[in-house]
């Protein structure tokens, strides 16, 4: 599939969308929602291209056919790592969150999960749930892997929030299927998806019962209602001359996605109401999306340590010391990022089905780092860029018979430079770091895949306290040696 084949199949669905208030029919082609649709397709368009086949295909381990990573299983460490290298040359090409990867990280997880739960108990959830990935990977699809319910009162369980629809809940059951009631937020890419896969949030107990349930539907199933997020300066995106967005081919995406009494047959029912099973199938995709971060925020690193190089440059700093200091340092602290990725990759086992998974405690880590580096390496950029990507005019100025003359030499960097050079990558800087693509480097390095709490209760779950206290002990001759 090459990313117009892409772009037609996504055509094809009837869904029910809203962006500022208004229904619309064809959001792919809707301003505020194009750029991000073109993030995914380069998911598709890198399988043209021959230098990065050993990244984008992967083989199957159900049919041993070639098949684009994203619909993949990973079977071992190499799988894992070359998941991390395949993010990051997609955060480098399109410099923003090219969403494609929730859904490979809920199939990766559900692939586990389902195994465990047909072998415990019996039900056929390990061979729906394959039935659905050959589709998948038959079909090159786009899943979006959805977690996050509303919450409500975070300081209560599901079952006892005042209205119960504030975690998503299977509401009944008949023969064919199941009917659920409820939202998931911020959920990436989902108006670029073919499926909508839902997972419960947390880990339940048993009076959250109706409260866990994974599924899978069609993103055009009945009962669905799509509502687009907004993101920084996102209007810029609808001005006639789009110059000033900064980033001019690619987006992100998150919308709120509400389930009214949705049916979803039995067929495509992973999990209803094994609530000791919710915990680990969370801890599982939170794990992989963790392990994403270390490559697609060090991608989008990459993009902004350029821009920060090549303004310096413009404007005639680049052998200052403290300039590359800085440099060197969002360098450090990008390529930190990567090693955790890579790491926790490397480190990655086997499961009890076959599935490679990530170790958990390193994931961990490198998500805690992602709520911090990109900030650091943000905040540098902003310095070295300066206060112009606050205070530039816009770029359509440029065009302007009186004034366009006027920016081009007051706003000139070293001589010779064309002007518009260093005026438009203000505005990719501007676009990483307070503009659309700040939602997606920023924001959600700070709570995507989980806000930095749920990275610290899982580090200090697997990290054995007790383990490293007995080695101290040894030492200081507490405890025999
Ligand atoms: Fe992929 Fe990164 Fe976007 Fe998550 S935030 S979907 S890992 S690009
Ligand atoms: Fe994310």
């Amino acid at each position: 599939m090459t990313g117009s084949d892409y772009l037609d199949s996504l055509k094809r669905l009837r869904r029910k969308v809203y962006i500022r208030g208004e229904l619309v029919e064809d959001p792919q082609n809707h301003p505020l929602v194009r750029l991000s649709t073109n993030a995914v397709a380069q998911t598709y368009e890198l399988e043209q291209q021959p230098e990065h086949e050993e990244l984008i295909f992967a083989r199957s381990h159900l049919s041993g056919r070639r098949i684009n990573r994203f619909t993949h299983i990973h079977r071992s460490t190499d799988d894992l790592i070359n998941k991390v290298k395949l993010q990051r040359v997609l955060g480098q090409r399109t410099g923003t969150c090219f969403q494609r990867c929730v859904g490979m990280d809920a199939l990766n997880a559900l692939e586990i999960t389902t195994f465990e739960m047909e072998r415990d108990l019996g039900t056929p959830y390990h061979q729906r749930f394959n039935r659905f990935l050959q589709q998948v990977q038959d079909e090159n699809a786009v899943c979006d892997g959805a977690m996050t319910d509303p919450k409500g009162d975070r300081g209560k369980r599901p079952h006892e929030q005042a209205d119960p629809d504030l975690y998503l809940r299977v509401v009944s059951e008949n023969r064919e299927g199941i009917i659920v009631r409820g939202a998931k937020c911020h959920q990436t890419g989902s108006l670029n998806s073919h499926y909508i896969i839902v997972m419960p949030t947390l880990a339940m107990k048993e009076e959250d019962r109706d409260y866990a349930v994974s599924f899978a539907v069609e993103a055009d199933a009945p009962g669905i209602t799509y509502i687009l997020g907004r993101q920084p300066s996102d209007n810029r995106k609808l001005e006639p001359n789009p110059a000033d967005i900064g980033n001019l081919y690619f987006g992100g995406q998150e919308c709120l996605i509400v389930f009214d009494d949705l049916f979803v047959p039995w067929e495509r029912v992973f999990m209803c109401r094994e609530y000791h099973y919710s915990g680990r199938l969370v801890e599982r995709f939170a794990g992989y999306h963790r392990q994403s971060y270390g490559g697609c925020k060090a991608g989008v690193g990459d993009v902004l340590i350029g821009a920060a190089a090549a303004l310096a440059e413009y404007q005639g700093v680049e052998k200052a010391s403290h300039i590359k200091d800085k440099l060197v340092e969002m360098i450090h602290l990008n390529e930190t990022l990567f090693c955790c990725g890579i790491a926790c990759s490397a480190q990655g086992r086997a499961t009890a089905s076959g599935t490679f998974l990530i170790d958990l405690l390193l994931a961990n880590v490198c998500k805690l780092n992602v709520t911090r580096f990109p900030y650091e390496i943000a905040r540098l950029a902003e310095d070295i860029a300066g206060g112009l990507i606050a205070t530039l005019p816009s770029l359509a100025d440029l065009e302007h018979p009186e004034i366009g003359p006027l920016m081009k030499k007051y706003y000139q960097g070293i001589a010779g430079l064309d002007t518009s050079c260093r005026l438009k990558m203000l505005r990719l800087v501007e676009n990483l770091t307070l503009g659309p693509a700040a939602a997606a480097y920023l924001t959600e390095s700070m709570h995507g895949a989980g806000s930095p709490q749920a990275q610290r209760v899982v580090i200090a779950r697997q990290a054995d306290l007790e383990q490293k206290k007995k080695l101290a002990r040894r030492l200081a001759g507490i405890d025999p040696f």
